[in-house]
């Protein structure tokens, strides 16, 4: 087996967390090795919207928004009721600030709309969330062009296109990894510390359903298939401690992807937007016996969330008529904002998601819903409507009935987006081993640690990037310490050479 060489840190994952953890272990004069499975950088930056949460911003003073950690931490812990762990939300978010300032050092493209109220998850009690006009893809971009400027200097070796697959321990302690490359061969690496920085399980259907509450099992994949759980994986086969409690909530608007059974459509091509802030819902969601389940304008989404997850196979149905898609904004939207209400009337006629049908009865047919239940219900929508009082749900806005064919319908199930269980750490991020001690050597930081810790039982805005990237910043910047603290006299821990580095 072919050996890299002696490094301060070795990080696994060359996503968000990996990516910041390098970036600062390196500026704290460590050598780094990032060992990522793809052949590119980023993980899932490419698909997220890349939403950071951050308060007492330099943003935020220039448009006169007063907000502190302290107030940011409240909100995390009330949005979270009371769930997420305290002392690590509090590590993240007394420095989440810090790190949306550092980007806007970096280069970051902001949207001009942030900081934002965001009303995709629970609202904040202050515009403190942040993204970029490419999404998730507009961090990593500064984030990659700072990690390459420390691989040209020589302090960060990269290898990409191969998967670590074990780790190194000698007497008790995680010495470094093994890994696997495609077509030419095993490698093993030595480091000071390692850093899991692997994310979350959500693409391994058997991992996830092992954490998942039963009857959640039908939720659909909606991020990267490099979500694997490996980190989670080899720590636990080193002893290490795992979450779980069982939490899910379903992330709601996502498509069952027809090419890719259990997956959703890439959330960059389109989603269902349910959020009444956004667009205003001219729709009903139907569940299979054909009824409605909930206010389709309720303006929290933790409660439609909920209501989705008490529907068999997580699934809703949107129906609409020919009168609705001639007056309503566009169904369908993705980050790029490009679903425009021609680009909906083609993907009517298109049908690879969308139903159409000349009755209702005939509609439920091709949605699989109950067609008498679906009958009655647009039945009394439509006398709801009528009245200007929905007296089931409780809906308020009551734009038009459902009943000009042909009638529209489509099909969305609840997903999940991101790991909620993952490995234990203190607030040194450090991995627990299931004594409660530590395991020597082995740190973890980004959607490793699952997403609970950090939002409990409910989303919280920006609460996974954040995090990710702010504790992988953090954790770089101590391991470099570390390293410095136990150098090596002969030079053996040595940066590599500019050669070696490329
Ligand atoms: C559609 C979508 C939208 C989202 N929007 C938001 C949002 O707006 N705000 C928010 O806070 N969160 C959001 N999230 C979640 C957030 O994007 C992730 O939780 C976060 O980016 C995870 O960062 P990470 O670095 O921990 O993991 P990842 O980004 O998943 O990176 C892990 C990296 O490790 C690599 N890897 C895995 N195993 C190995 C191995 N064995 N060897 C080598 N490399 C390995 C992977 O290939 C990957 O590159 C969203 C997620 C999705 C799917």
């Amino acid at each position: 087996m072919e050996r890299l060489g002696r490094f301060g840190v070795v990080v696994v994952g060359g996503g968000g967390a990996g990516l910041c953890a390098a970036i600062e272990a390196a500026a704290g004069g460590a050598s780094v090795l990032v060992i990522e499975k793809r052949p590119v950088l980023g993980g899932m930056l490419h698909i997220a919207n890349g939403e950071i949460s951050g308060a007492g911003t330099r943003r935020q003073a220039a448009r006169g928004i007063e907000d502190d950690p302290r107030a940011h931490w409240q909100d995390v812990m009330r949005l979270s009721h009371g769930k997420a762990d305290p002392e690590l939300s509090w590590e993240t978010v007394s420095r989440q600030g810090g790190t949306v300032d550092w980007l806007e050092g970096l280069g970051f493209d902001f949207h001009p709309d942030t900081p934002a109220l965001v009303h995709g998850h629970e609202v904040y009690a202050a515009p403190r969330t942040y993204w970029g006009v490419e999404q998730g893809r507009s961090m990593l971009r500064v984030l990659e062009r700072e990690l390459r400027r420390w691989v040209r200097d020589g302090a960060v070796r990269l290898v990409t296109g191969a998967r670590v697959t074990g780790a190194l321990v000698e007497d008790g302690r995680v010495v470094g990894v093994t890994a696997s490359r495609e077509g030419e061969g095993d490698f093993s690496a030595h480091g000071g510390a390692v850093v899991l920085a692997t994310g979350g399980y959500d693409a391994n259907r058997e991992l996830r359903n092992r954490f998942l509450p039963p009857g959640c099992e039908d939720a659909l994949i909606g991020c990267l298939d490099h979500a694997t759980g490996d980190g989670l994986a080899l720590a636990a086969e080193l002893g290490a401690d795992v979450t779980g409690n069982g939490t899910f909530l379903p992330v709601m608007g996502l498509i069952p992807d027809p090419a890719r059974p259990g997956f959703a459509v890439d959330y960059r091509e389109a989603f269902v937007e349910v959020a009444p802030a956004y667009r205003t819902p001219h729709e009903i969601w139907v569940n299979r016996a054909g009824q409605r389940f909930v206010a389709e304008d309720v303006t929290s989404p933790e409660l439609r969330e909920r209501a989705l997850t008490g529907q068999a196979g997580l699934a809703m149905h949107i129906v609409w008529d020919d009168a609705v898609a001639r007056v309503a904004d566009p169904l369908l939207r993705n980050g790029a904002g490009d679903w425009t209400r021609e680009r909906m009337a083609a993907e009517l006629r298109r049908g690879r998601w969308i139903v159409a049908a000349p009755t209702l009865a005939e509609l439920a047919a091709r949605l699989g819903v109950d067609a008498a239940g679906l009958t009655a219900t647009v039945e009394r929508y439509n006398s709801a409507v009528a009245a200007g009082h929905d007296a089931e749900h409780g809906r308020t806005t009551l734009p038009m009935p459902i009943q000009t064919p042909p009638f529209y319908g489509m099909t969305s199930v609840g997903a999940s987006i991101l790991s909620r269980d993952g490995l234990r750490v203190g607030t040194d991020l450090a991995v627990r081993n299931r004594e409660g001690g530590t395991i020597p050597g082995l740190y973890a930081v980004g959607e490793v640690l699952g997403n609970d810790v950090f939002a409990g039982d409910n989303y919280v805005g920006g609460m996974s990037v954040g995090p990710a990237l702010t504790l992988g910043r953090m954790l770089g910047t101590r391991l470099a310490a570390q390293a410095r603290e136990a150098a090596d006299p002969e030079g053996t821990e040595r940066p590599p050479t500019r050669e070696e580095a490329t």
